[in-house]
């Protein structure tokens, strides 16, 4: 019965979120989004025409932090990628540095973030390492070509159905975002495990990343809604303001969009 019910949650979510492909933009109609010192009191009113609600009438959800953003632009630090809304084979992002924390690939490519992203990073391995926490970072930007190549030698190594559980199509991975970095540690050899989500350095990342605007963006059990199994080492940069409201709302980040209500926002 369980498995019927998630089935269905899945089905309503895959339509919910495919109804708004080809969308482009939120719209930012001042009369539909809070603005920004309403954000930050963490409370807004709304006028509907000819009626107006009352100043105590407010909505205490966390109040559609990512309506600023736009999450089908590959360049908002919002947006959505998944198998369902994947990138173009054309887009980079222009603002790619290298990340100035402990890597363990060579690979200049995937020592790349975008600049915030790369920026926080920095920062939480800072913080971690105050506490004794000593994180890796092994895996950031990739482009559309090297995904391209990696899938195709996991298809060849494990098969194709394999692959899209594991692995990404070209234009479905987060990593070609610039806004995706896998962290690990000594603890697990350096690898990207599931066991580094049992470690001391995975449990901090797990408690700790929203403050530096990170998430972990596949979480156990999830593999139905976000399409990858359970990923304890990917994390993805949402800001720290969304960041936050993800981690709050114990969901994942395509159930919180739907949970938010962003369907109806841009579902005109
Ligand atoms: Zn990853």
């Amino acid at each position: 019965m369980r498995e019927v019910i998630a089935f269905l949650y899945r089905l309503t979510i895959l339509a919910v979120l495919g109804s708004v492909v080809g969308c482009q933009s939120i719209p930012t109609d001042p009369n539909e989004s809070p603005s920004q010192s309403q954000i930050d009191e963490g409370q807004y009113t709304v006028e509907r025409e000819g009626e107006e609600v009352a100043d105590n009438e407010t909505i205490d959800e966390s109040p559609s932090v990512f309506l600023k953003e736009d999450i089908f632009e590959p360049s908002s630090t919002a947006v959505l990628v998944n198998k369902q809304h994947p990138l173009s084979d054309s887009y980079e992002p222009d603002d790619l540095v290298l990340v100035e924390v402990p890597t363990v690939l060579e690979s200049v490519e995937i020592r790349q973030l975008r600049q915030v992203a790369a920026d926080s990073l920095k920062e939480m391995f800072d913080a971690a390492e105050e506490e004794g926490i000593i994180l890796l970072a092994r895996s950031g930007y990739r482009s559309y070509h090297t995904q391209v190549q990696l899938f195709n030698n996991y298809v060849e190594q494990h098969g194709e159905e394999a692959a899209n559980r594991y692995s990404a199509r070209p234009g479905e991975s987060e990593h070609q975002t610039g806004l995706a970095m896998d962290v690990t540690s000594e603890s697990v050899a350096k690898e990207l495990t599931e066991a580094f989500g049992e470690t001391e350095e995975g449990l901090w990342v797990k408690e700790n990343a929203h403050h530096f605007g990170f998430i972990i963006r596949y979480p156990e059990g999830k593999e139905s809604i976000t399409g990858y199994i359970y990923e304890p080492w990917h994390l993805r940069y949402l800001g720290q303001e969304l960041a936050t409201a993800v981690y709050d709302s114990g969901l994942t980040y395509e159930e919180f969009l739907v949970e938010e209500g962003i369907d109806s926002e841009i579902h005109q």
